[in-house]
């Protein structure tokens, strides 16, 4: 039996579709840079990167916010502050579409209720799978969380590589860009800003 090379094999069942216009927009960058879309080695690229930019971009099919609905208002009078830190993400940034990647703490002083430790780092997720600044990143997540748990206070640090800045322009690798936002007791009280920045390594 004759084995014919199929383009097709890396799209098993499920995978969206990549519209033509898109692969040849794909097409036309590769031709752009450089190479010849044409060779067999980018032959299958224009659809793996259409799918891959949908699953970079998941965040717009979603609303963040979602997955602070769940509240637990059960906290045995815990009214210390809670966080996460160290949560690795990747996003994009909107001027380049380079790769961000980076790490993220998150920290909010609850009022009375508290959410899923692990869904903080999805309203990261949900934020970061778009086409972002880092800036933009740091101050949304950090009003996702005070709009929807109304905590005494919320704190977002997020530092990040930014391929913009390390492959091309400067390259400067290894230079790490670092954003934060704190609202309410994390803002207005210098000694709970003192706690939370040390307690993520800022201090
Ligand atoms: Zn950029």
């Amino acid at each position: 039996m004759s084995c014919q090379h199929d383009h097709d094999e890396d799209n098993p069942l499920g995978k969206p579709d990549v519209p033509a216009h898109v692969q040849d927009a794909i097409r036309t960058l590769i031709e752009w840079a450089g190479d010849d879309p044409a060779r067999e080695g980018l032959l299958d690229t224009p659809k793996r990167v259409g799918r891959a930019w949908l699953e970079y971009c998941q965040g717009y099919a979603e609303d963040p916010a979602i997955h602070l609905s769940r509240q637990f208002e059960e906290v045995g009078g815990y009214d210390e502050l809670v966080m996460l830190k160290d949560i690795p993400f990747q996003s994009h940034c909107e001027h380049h579409l380079a790769p961000i990647t980076g790490k993220a703490a998150i920290a909010y002083m609850p009022r009375d209720r508290v959410v899923g430790i692990s869904k903080l780092a999805r309203v990261l997720h949900g934020y970061a799978r778009r086409l972002q600044i880092q800036e933009r990143l740091t101050a949304e997540v950090a009003k996702c969380i005070w709009d929807n748990l109304e905590p005494h206070g919320v704190a977002v640090v997020i530092e990040a590589e930014h391929g913009c800045m390390t492959g091309r322009g400067v390259r400067t690798p290894g230079v790490s860009m670092i954003t934060s936002r704190l609202l309410g007791c994390f803002l207005d009280d210098p000694r709970s800003r003192k706690e939370v920045l040390g307690l993520m390594g800022y201090g």
